[in-house]
């Protein structure tokens, strides 16, 4: 960064700072994960100054040679990846993507259903501060009180009773597998429209380690930066009879130019993730994942539904005699990032709520497996045993920061790929 170096220090020092945190901490945070070297170039490249609204071949600008097949090649992989019949790949990034949805098959009124925010959905799932509860008239469901795990026969009698117009299935904190047969069967009895969110799986989908929705639903967004380990962004996949809807809902119905230089990036990590050591990360997401939930079942900590099945889990806290954040801000202090978040029928408030969120998909990338979980539960266990004594958190960050360093994640000047 010899440029910008000299040009800025300031942001400079920022990006120095950054790399530095990113290198020394343990990221647990379960949205999170480190993009290869090779997806990194292909932000940072010329594609950055190019304007292409429309689409490959039906531009409203000159000079699309290289756009187009940068766009077809993310788009040919996408399809490869998931087995969709049509993909969108310039969404943004998720929330405009669900907009787009939204835009594409719904009117401003129509009655959707889907996980509340409170019991693992998401924002743009019917949330009242957000466009989709603004816009639409919206029905939640919700876990069981004693599993802690959506009952589809619940889902069913709710469905029948409001007959909503789309019926939405997926969450960014919900660690149980989804029953997506299920939610269409559910949805042709009521005649809605299947909405996928796949934000926080898709790695896990495109890996082969969990069921994947795009071939049994109508339509299915996905982040790209999650565990999917592209840029920052988003794509929409559907069935064919959607395409046209779709394509016209992201641009020009909600988005302008796409960013050609992160639609490369995006068609990078789609061959990264089209590649055997790609599903054998994702199997050692999910088992680091179940080994960091028996570690902390084992010392105490009550796991939310019991465990988890994806790369993610809920741990509420109540027992241990602190909250969600003050145990964000004792880890953190460690160097150990996570969020806090809200448990199911929580009876606290969302800016300091009763639980934590966990998720392995950054600590896989950088290699660590099965024997380091352990490791983990411990710092964390001793972290929130002695969350008011400095002089003990340091200690710990100490030994994370020793431990993170034996670990490195991929930088240009140190590419490590698909998490070797
Ligand atoms: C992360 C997430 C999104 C939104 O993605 P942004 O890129 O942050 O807008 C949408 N849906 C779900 C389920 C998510 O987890």
């Amino acid at each position: 960064m010899s440029y910008l170096k000299k040009q800025d220090q300031e942001i400079f020092d920022a990006i120095q700072n950054e790399t530095k945190r990113q290198q020394e901490g343990m990221e647990l945070i379960a949205s999170e994960n480190y993009a290869s070297a090779a997806v990194m170039e292909a932000m940072g490249s010329v594609f950055t100054n190019k304007y292409s609204e429309g689409y490959p071949r039906k531009r409203y600008y000159g000079g699309q040679e290289f756009v187009d097949t940068v766009e077809e090649l993310a788009i040919d992989r996408a399809k490869q990846l998931f087995a969709a019949e049509h993909v969108n790949v310039q969404c943004y990034s998720g929330s405009p993507a669900n907009l787009a949805v939204y835009l594409a098959l719904l009117q401003p009124g129509d009655k959707v259903m889907g996980l509340s925010l409170a019991h693992g959905g998401h924002l743009t799932h019917g949330h009242p501060l957000s466009f989709s509860g603004k816009l639409y008239n919206v029905v939640a469901y919700e876990v069981e009180k004693d599993t802690e795990r959506i009952d589809m026969d619940k889902v069913r009698e709710i469905a029948l009773r409001e007959k909503p117009k789309m019926l939405i299935a997926g969450f960014s904190a919900y660690s149980r597998d989804m029953d997506w047969r299920g939610f269409k069967e559910i949805a042709d009895e009521v005649g809605a429209i299947t909405f996928a969110d796949i934000a926080h799986i898709a790695g896990l989908i495109a890996g082969k380690q969990l069921e994947n929705p795009v071939p049994i639903f109508d339509v299915v967004s996905t982040t790209t930066h999650k565990t999917l380990r592209g840029p920052r962004g988003a794509m929409l996949m559907c069935k064919q009879e959607f395409a046209q809807a779709i394509d016209k809902a992201v641009f020009p119905g909600v988005q302008g130019g796409p960013h050609d230089h992160i639609t490369a990036a995006k068609a990078v990590a789609f061959r990264e993730a089209l590649q055997p050591e790609f599903a054998a990360y994702a199997k050692q997401v999910i088992a680091n994942a179940q080994a960091l939930a028996a570690s902390l079942a084992k010392n105490a900590f009550r796991i939310i539904s019991g465990g988890t099945d994806n790369h993610l889990m809920l741990i509420d806290l109540t027992s241990k005699g602190l909250t969600g954040k003050e145990a964000e801000t004792a880890l953190e202090t460690c160097g150990i990032t996570v969020n806090k978040n809200m448990i199911p029928f929580d009876e606290r408030k969302p800016l300091d709520p009763s639980g934590i969120r966990l998720g392995t998909p950054a600590i896989t990338t950088r290699g660590m497996k099965e024997k380091e979980m352990e490791l983990i539960a411990g710092w964390i266990n001793r972290a929130l045993e002695n969350h008011t004594h400095e002089a003990a958190l340091a200690h710990i960050r100490a030994e994370v920061k020793e431990f993170c360093l034996r670990f490195p994640i991929p930088t240009p000047k140190n590419n490590i790929e698909n998490g070797e």
